[in-house]
């Protein structure tokens, strides 16, 4: 049995935060969204929140010591022990490194990466529905374009250090939701992570 230690990578709009909760539900491990908690703690007005809303309106990064901190918290926690899903982090090198820092000093090293692969224009598109259906703040035009951006610049570059590592699966985002959800579940019994 594969210990399921899994991220799950692609572009804003690709669906990666609706596959991961399944996956992770799937899988009864839990999913741990960065900007699922930056979001909550700016609705709940946190002083974390009030640090971080600026950025995250504007569709920037958030320091990687915050986020790494945060991450770290939750993964020590003891619902994690058994595995997790990672949406939303590591994004860039930096946080790679930071990560393995972590993770190597539990033995703990993630066992699968889920590359959900969407064209840009079907990313746009998806990002414009969710604008008019949820209202979110950053989903507007100037900060949609510059979360694609960075997602191209510093986070698709991640996938080469995990491509290297041969725990990459690269699954085809486009499709209903149960056929992309199949595909990732194939991806993963192959190597050995089922529920
Ligand atoms: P997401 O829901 O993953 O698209 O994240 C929403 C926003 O939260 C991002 O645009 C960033 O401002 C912030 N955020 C989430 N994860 C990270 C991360 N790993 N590093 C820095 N900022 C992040």
């Amino acid at each position: 049995m594969t210990y399921p230690r899994l991220l799950i990578v692609g572009p804003q709009g690709s669906g990666k935060g609706t596959q991961g909760e399944r996956i992770a539900e799937a899988l009864r491990i839990p999913a741990v969204s960065t900007g699922d908690v930056f979001r909550a703690n700016v609705k709940d007005g946190t002083e974390l929140g009030l640090q971080v809303k600026a950025i995250i309106d504007a569709g920037d990064l958030v320091p990687d010591e915050l986020t790494g901190a945060i991450v770290r918290d939750r993964l020590a926690q003891d619902d994690a022990a058994g595995g997790f899903l990672l949406d939303g982090y590591p994004r860039n090198l930096a946080q790679v490194a930071d990560l393995d820092g972590f993770l190597d000093e539990r033995d703990q090293p993630l066992t699968a990466v889920i590359e959900l692969a969407v064209p840009r224009e079907e990313s746009i598109q998806r990002l414009s529905r969710r604008a008019a259906e949820q209202g979110r703040a950053d989903d507007n035009e100037e900060s949609i374009a510059k979360r694609l951006s960075i997602y191209e610049s510093e986070t698709a570059p991640i996938l080469d250090v995990y491509r290297e590592r041969g725990i990459v699966d690269a699954v085809d985002g486009v499709g209903s939701l149960d056929e992309v959800f199949e595909r990732i579940i194939t991806a993963l019994a192959a190597r050995g992570i089922t529920a």
